[in-house]
């Protein structure tokens, strides 16, 4: 029996939901019954995974990819309001979380985030970060969504890396007091596929470099680093769409 990690009820088969791990309007389509409750569930998509749809939508309309559900995802109608760097951390921290509980991680270790999922507080711990680029070689017409936990109890950090796009690259830290198992799992999926890429994703910080990446103080570095990385996503577009002419 599982519980939701939000508000801890019970889930069962009336109570409990489908929960994307990546948010499904971003045609992330790793899913999980065992994550939040319905009522939960419904609260987070209406908050901040709304505001990462609307910011994605772009991306999501030019590779012309295919979510969960055929109709236009309510996500996606959500009104037009100023950018919100909360929201978004907020939804990315979420992913993170997912994936650790998915993973079968013990919630303990993410319990002291889960207040700022209910209330207006910033959070902290969520940062625009991109790692060295000989890292990772992408395949030629690569699109992915890339998550990469780990858990390091010498270095006391629990932390996750997300790409999303391969163009929106955030860096979570999860815990700072890290205590529990080794964790290294990294899940890749290619969104122009519909598939899992088998591959690794070699990042793998002490936790002095990790906290190096916060706070992160240069947009105009992470807007270099995003422009690059879109139009590369464009570049990719493009090719596909002269192949079908
Ligand atoms: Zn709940």
């Amino acid at each position: 029996m599982s519980n939701c990690y939000i508000c801890y009820s019970v889930l069962n088969k009336r109570t409990s939901s489908k929960e994307h791990i990546i948010s499904n309007a971003c045609g992330g389509r790793l899913k999980s019954f065992r994550l939040l409750c319905r009522a939960c569930n419904e609260k987070m998509g209406a908050g901040f995974d709304a505001e990462l749809a609307k910011q994605t939508s772009h991306v999501v309309a030019l590779l012309d990819i295919k979510r969960d559900r055929k109709r236009t995802h309510p996500e996606m109608d959500a009104e037009k309001g100023p950018i919100d760097g909360d929201a978004i951390n907020k939804s990315i921290a979420k992913s993170a979380i997912n994936f650790f509980i998915m993973k079968g991680g013990d919630k303990k270790f993410i319990q002291h985030l889960i207040p700022f999922f209910l209330n207006q507080e910033k959070l902290d711990g969520v940062e625009f970060h991109f790692p060295d680029e000989s890292f990772y070689r992408y395949e030629p017409e690569e699109v992915s969504h890339i998550i990469k936990l780990v858990g390091h109890p010498t270095e006391r950090i629990l932390y996750c890396y997300i790409e999303l796009f391969n163009t929106n690259n955030f860096i979570v830290r999860l815990n700072d007091h890290y205590d529990g198992p080794a964790i290294n799992k990294t899940y890749i999926y290619d969104v122009l596929q519909s598939k899992e890429l088998k591959k690794e994703f070699p990042v793998n910080y002490t936790r002095s470099e990790l906290f190096s990446f916060f706070p992160n103080t240069n947009p105009h570095l992470i807007s270099q680093h995003i422009t690059k990385r879109h139009n590369r996503i464009i570049d990719i577009a493009r090719q596909r769409d002269r192949r079908k002419l």
